[in-house]
């Protein structure tokens, strides 16, 4: 036995002996299907494990079905009038629907705009487990955007029916075409997806296939991640590792694919310095069709194909720092969207002021003011005031322009006070903290808070001054 091995077996074997090396119960999906590029259709068949954590007995489970706020006739449909060029080719619409449901006593599809699967099932205890097998077939829009087929690829992300998040009653993600409404837990995924044999697929996890002649299947596993994304295409792929993860870029062809790749392995290891350990195995950065400038899943980030180079590389740090809030630290992007675009964006700034950048603290800090009061003064000219809360839910901003505004550039300013007031080393400590402790879980805006104030610094009223728009910019 080498030494090497040598830790490794007195590592497991603590564990053995204190805990019986028993893992916690994880909730598992396991889904299997294939894709139709004839009929843009994924069909497929997900039995999920469901580990009743909620410490309540529960008599349903309910799951979010993105898909179907893609459909004709959708009261909240994915994408303004502003954004409808992102049908490339015309008005287009797809479905997600559930033909059957084995484990249960009944479901249905409801909610505030049928994107609701609510499934009866026998009672379950706080801590037991239920297994259910769900039919159902996702088709996709001709659309640049998170879910839909793209100009040059398929985006394949929210394409299976997921569990709401349980927080006093199943909490529904009713779609919203301001920010991302996308609310979940961690879990274990083992996907399996055949397809035409001429795509390549990116995923969140790590990947195994086989090819038979013009199909392909390929599996992919993930443990403990808070969703599961997919995109099929054609790329050149390149790879680099940071520590023990192995980041892929998939370019479309462009000419700065190793710069790309360089300032993700960059901002990727800054992250994981600063804040704290990535758990995964791999990161996957794709190239692909999305009318935005990208956007993030569990290990893989959807970043536009069109952005301008200094737009990517701020677009790439961007969704990669969402692997540490959002995608690490859970929250309530539905209602609460400052905490994680807000870190995301201020995670830029740190990253980009120690490297020769155009994206300078200074120079970004500055132009989020000024993008501030050109909002307020813009709309207290439309509407006679302006309001300028972040703290409330997507689609209570009347805009994006107000939603970039008052999340992305307003979250720059507070985090940037925040920094200022309490210094470098205080504010650093807060964010690897609130990283440390809430990894894999959900935390709430006061988690972040506290995260803060447990150094003995006095931050409520700060943070209450911006969430509730009092601060003069
Ligand atoms: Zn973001």
């Amino acid at each position: 036995m080498n030494k090497h091995l040598f830790s490794l077996a007195l590592l497991c074997f603590l564990p053995l002996f204190l805990t019986g090396c028993e893992e916690p119960e994880s909730t598992r999906y396991d889904i299997k299907g294939t894709y139709s590029a004839e009929d843009n259709t994924f069909q497929g068949t997900l039995d999920l494990t469901y580990y009743n954590d909620t410490g309540e007995d529960l008599t349903s489970l309910a799951f979010n079905l993105y898909g179907n706020a893609y459909r004709e006739g959708a009261k909240n449909p994915p994408l303004s009038a502003a954004y409808h060029s992102a049908y490339y080719d015309k008005l287009d619409y797809g479905s997600m629907t559930i033909s059957s449901v084995e484990g249960g006593e009944g479901w249905s599809v409801g909610g505030s705009d049928e994107t609701l699967l609510t499934v009866d099932i026998p009672a379950l205890a706080a801590g037991d487990k239920i297994s259910l097998s769900i039919d159902f077939s996702t088709k996709l829009a001709k659309v640049n955007h998170r879910l839909g087929v793209g100009e040059h690829c398929v985006n394949l992300a929210n394409f299976y029916p997921i569990l709401c998040v349980y927080e006093e009653g199943w909490q529904e993600c009713g779609y919203t075409s301001v920010g991302d409404p996308f609310y979940s837990e961690c879990a274990d995924y083992s996907v399996e997806i055949t397809l035409p044999s001429s795509y390549e697929v990116a995923s969140t996890g790590t990947q195994s296939g086989t090819i038979k002649g013009d199909q392909k299947t390929v599996k992919t596993e993930a443990k403990g991640v808070r969703d599961f994304a997919l995109v099929l295409g054609n790329w050149t792929v390149s790879t680099e590792k940071a520590g023990d993860t192995v980041i892929h870029y998939y370019s479309l062809g462009g000419e700065n694919a190793s710069d790309y790749l360089a300032i993700a392995k960059e901002s990727f290891s800054y992250f994981s310095e600063t804040f704290g350990a990535y758990p995964y195995p791999t990161l996957s950065i794709v190239e692909t069709d999305f009318c935005f400038g990208g956007m993030e899943h569990a290990g893989l980030s959807m970043l536009n194909e069109k952005l301008d180079k200094e737009t990517m590389e701020y677009a790439i740090v961007h969704e990669i720092a969402h692997e540490w809030w959002y995608e690490g630290v859970g929250s309530d992007q539905r209602n609460h969207a400052w905490m994680d675009e807000g870190l995301a964006e201020y995670s830029c700034v740190l990253f980009f002021e120690g490297r020769d950048s155009v994206y300078t603290r200074e120079g970004v800090v500055s132009t989020a003011k000024k993008a501030i009061r050109s909002y307020v003064s813009i709309y207290s000219q439309l509407f006679g005031k302006s309001d300028t809360s972040m703290d409330r839910p997507n689609d209570k901003f009347v805009s994006e322009y107000e939603y970039t505004n008052l999340v992305y550039n307003q979250g720059i300013v507070l985090f940037d006070n925040l920094r200022e007031s309490i210094g470098d080393k205080r504010f650093l400590e807060g964010l690897s903290h609130y990283y440390a402790a809430h990894r894999g879980k959900i935390a709430t805006k006061e988690d972040l808070i506290s995260s803060f104030s447990r150094m003995g610094v006095d931050v409520q009223g700060f943070f209450a001054s911006f969430l509730e728009g009092k601060v003069i910019i």
